[in-house]
């Protein structure tokens, strides 16, 4: 059975669509490996907001406000100092990623990139993993960043359709099924993001979830 006609599945989002209704922006990634409910992961994403509000501990760095504004492209040229934002890295062919000891990349799917190692670990290898998100994965707004593998780091390029492409290019031997829920309420960045998961196209069985 797919993860979305799992009970599990189906108690889980309702909870987090709970939270979502309530917190604009919020957007959440449900996985499972091997059909086996009891390995079933949440992520969740707060929304970017131009007003942040701060907290006690940490709080938002100003870098990371303007990073928002530039919506998150990192060029080779920027010298950006910060808590979160240590500068850029020339990978070559004209690409930069970001470098830093906690490096960016909060949208649901990049948390469960992140997670991804720790998965393997503990729920061993996979030959099947599913995973849903509310919302069709980005197409350019997340930056690049690399991901720590056995096999060496991977390069995670911008967009989240771009970095699920790559991780699972990465990963050879497992059957991925990816659902999106919600458009972009702009037909331009839906578009973009419809194109960026043309990528998968081969390497997952990528659809629309509705219900
Ligand atoms: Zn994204």
């Amino acid at each position: 059975m797919t993860l979305i006609r799992s009970r599990e599945f189906a108690r889980q989002k309702r909870s987090l669509d709970v939270f979502a209704r309530a917190n604009r922006g919020y957007v959440y990634a449900i996985s499972r490996f091997d059909d086996d409910d009891s390995t079933i992961c949440t992520f969740g994403s707060m929304g970017y907001r131009d007003d942040p509000i701060k907290t006690g501990i940490g709080g938002v760095a100003p870098v990371t406000l303007l990073s928002m504004k530039n919506n998150n492209k990192v060029k080779a040229s920027d010298q950006i100092m910060g808590g979160f934002v240590a500068g850029t890295e020339n990978i070559g062919l004209g690409k930069s990623a970001v470098r830093n000891e906690q490096q960016g990349g909060a949208h649901a799917e990049e948390l469960f990139l992140r997670k991804l190692p720790q998965m393997f670990d503990e729920f061993g290898e996979a030959s099947k993993i599913d995973l849903f998100i509310s919302r069709i994965p980005c197409a350019n707004t997340s930056a690049s960043w690399s991901l720590a593998a056995p096999g060496g780091n991977v390069l995670l390029p911008c967009g989240c359709g771009n970095k699920l492409t790559a991780v699972i290019q990465a990963n050879p031997g497992i059957t991925w099924r990816i659902w999106w829920e919600e458009e972009y309420p702009n037909a331009t960045t839906q578009a973009a993001c419809v194109a960026a998961l043309n990528g998968l196209r081969g390497r997952a069985i990528v659809e629309r979830y509705r219900g």
